[in-house]
């Protein structure tokens, strides 16, 4: 059984709905990639390079400048290895916010040239620097490249509790784009994947549109966009 503790929605018993009694297809990892399976180390490498970049950071000390200079490595690599570039998207220069930047999310950054990319590019912010989105990572399949998704996926980054997540920030212009298929079925198998115990870690699957946030279950999802933040949303499985 699944207990969601959200403060505004209180304690939610949504077990009927979970798919977990061992009848059900199991789905790999592979499933969202198939062609990159992903790794551990390519998550726990994602979770350091996100990790970094929850802090607004004015200065960086000489420590987080070296784990940051290895993540941009490792994002390097990754996308090397995986064949992929950011080409003509730049969608999480608007759905983003940059605290160092003054920067609030949903509209275009003053430096980005929207399809060409980073004006300040050699000076862009750490959190800029240490970001790649899971599509780039190779996370998910090719139709999620976010210019075309109108999404972009926040791959396995810790939020305030200490648990990790999976977030699928859409783009406000489109907000139902998520509910569309083959995206919905693709989110409720990343939550299945995330909740069943199948993969290394767990992790909760978030879709996040402006203000509103949906902790998203197998069959169904919780509106938590009362929750103050992501912490208060507590998924355990008994
Ligand atoms: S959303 Fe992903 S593919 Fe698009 S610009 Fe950002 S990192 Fe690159
Ligand atoms: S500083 Fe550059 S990389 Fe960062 S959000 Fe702005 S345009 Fe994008």
């Amino acid at each position: 059984m699944y207990v969601c503790h959200a403060e505004g929605v209180g304690a939610l018993n949504v077990g009927s709905k979970a798919p977990f009694s061992g009848t059900g297809k199991r789905f790999r990892y592979a499933d969202f990639a198939p062609a990159n399976p992903v790794t551990c180390n390519d998550a726990r490498s994602n979770l350091m390079s996100n990790a970094l970049i929850e802090k607004p950071v004015v200065a960086l000390s000489k420590e987080d400048e070296d784990d940051l200079l290895v993540a941009e490595a490792m994002i390097e690599q990754k996308k090397k290895l995986i064949g992929r570039e950011c080409g003509e998207c730049s969608l999480c220069c608007r759905l983003f916010p940059v605290p160092e930047l003054n920067k609030p999310a949903n509209i275009w950054c003053e430096h980005c040239q929207p399809g060409k990319g980073c004006t300040i590019y050699d000076r862009r912010p750490p959190i800029c620097r240490g970001f790649a989105c899971g599509w780039l990572l190779g996370h998910m399949s090719d139709k999620w490249f976010p210019k075309r998704a109108g999404m972009v996926i926040k791959a396995f980054h810790k939020v305030h509790g200490g648990q990790t997540q999976m977030t699928i920030v859409v783009d406000p212009r489109a907000p139902n784009k998520w509910r569309e298929q083959p995206f919905l079925d693709d989110i409720r198998r990343l939550a299945h994947l995330g909740l069943s115990g199948e993969y290394d870690f767990d992790f909760q699957t978030v879709v996040r549109i402006g203000r509103h946030r949906y902790l998203i279950l197998p069959h169904g999802e919780i509106d938590i966009s009362n929750a103050d933040d992501d912490s208060e949303c507590l998924l355990v499985m008994a």
